[in-house]
């Protein structure tokens, strides 16, 4: 067979999500396993969706509303920004794939810290534009770094703020002044998956800087904080002319019925999200706690996720972990070949994986 495939895809490393727990059950001959690896809520999705989302299933012969309109009306009572500024996406991956294909094609340059969230690269590369990388410094998204490496070439980058894989932040002020510093004409995305857990008061908040002028996009999703990650929505708030773009190339009906049900019915779940920062917080001071006493480093983190400096092979002692029955992530392809990124879990859930890491690195 002959394939004629273009560079800038063969350039791209496929993703690779954690893999199910019932493959590495089956892989590795265990049971009972536990996972910590996609940042996924320990507690399940909110009841509330799982009960709306029950009652819409006899309706699954129709198409979805396709333009998400109660869903954005409601986003935009909540955010306080006109619901024409609202786009949902099958997951904010898909926004984000939206954003590389409107708005790159080839020549063009993309900034991104390095290392982030993997799927920054994969869209821009897909657009035939140019990934340009600016390394973290002490963990943490350099700002002026990335202005540094603003060029003519420059047509969008990418924020992650909290930031993935580090759990560090953007404040407030840094990020003021870095918006005061970039070109107008310049597409500044800011990825806030995990702005729910935050902590820090000094956290930027992207939205407080929305207007219909600036070329700025806040991406927000329902995956972690609204325990809805298999079910695929996220939205993004941007300027409408930016919307308008989009929604020219955005599939009609991209967001499914029981996404938008389930978003819709978790939104007014405020006890579950109540809950979701009660446990992630608790359970993240908790597991720092475990880790002094263990004396093994860790950077803590705003988000529900933070990365543990195990100071040997990370992939070894991924390996290790697994047969333990626990599922972390290695940092090794994000450029950390001793770290591993683990996410909050249950509250047994964390004392296992205490355990199990204590025996590994201690043999206690
Ligand atoms: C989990 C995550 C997302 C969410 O992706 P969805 O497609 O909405 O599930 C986005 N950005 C980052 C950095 C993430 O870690």
């Amino acid at each position: 067979m002959v394939l004629s495939v273009p560079k800038n895809i063969l350039s791209i490393q496929p993703y690779s999500p954690g893999k199910p727990i019932e493959e590495l059950e089956r892989e590795y001959g265990i049971s009972d396993s536990i996972k910590l690896a996609s940042n996924e809520n320990p507690l399940g999705p909110s009841p509330k969706a799982v009960e709306a989302i029950q009652e819409v299933v006899t309706k699954l012969n129709r198409y979805p509303d396709g333009s998400a309109y109660y869903l954005r009306q409601k986003l935009s009572q909540i955010l306080n920004v006109p619901p024409e500024s609202i786009i949902l996406g099958n997951g904010s991956d898909e926004i984000i794939g939206m954003l590389a294909a409107a708005f790159l094609q080839t020549g063009a340059e993309v900034i991104l810290p390095h290392s982030s969230f993997l799927m920054y690269d994969i869209v821009v590369r897909s657009a035939g534009a140019t990934p340009v990388y600016v390394p973290l410094k002490s963990l943490t998204i350099d700002l002026q770094g990335i202005f540094e490496r603003i060029s003519s070439k420059t047509r969008m980058l990418f924020l992650t703020n909290p930031h993935n894989p580090t759990g560090t932040i953007i404040s407030k002020k840094d990020f003021e002044e870095f918006l005061n510093r970039v070109p107008p004409e310049m597409i500044v995305v800011v990825d806030e998956a995990y702005i729910e857990f935050a902590r820090e008061k000094i956290c930027a908040k992207s939205l407080q800087y929305f207007n219909n002028i600036r070329n700025l996009v806040t991406l927000r999703t329902f995956s972690k904080a609204y325990g809805l990650a298999g079910i695929r929505i996220g939205y993004g708030i941007m300027p409408e002319e930016i919307t308008g773009i989009l929604n020219r190339i955005r599939q009609p009906f991209n967001v499914n019925t029981l996404a938008q049900i389930g978003a819709m019915a978790a939104l007014d779940d405020d006890g579950f999200l109540k809950k979701t920062l009660e446990i992630t917080h608790h359970g993240l001071d908790s597991l720092y706690d475990s880790l002094d006493t263990l004396g093994i480093k860790y950077f803590p983190s705003q988000t529900n996720f933070f990365l543990i400096d195990v100071q040997k092979n990370a992939d070894q002692v991924f390996e290790q972990l697994l047969q333990e029955g626990v599922i972390v992530r290695s940092m090794t392809s994000y450029g950390f070949p001793e770290y591993i990124r683990v996410n909050v879990g249950l509250p047994e859930e964390n004392v296992r994986f205490i355990k199990a890491l204590g025996k590994i690195l201690y043999k206690v």
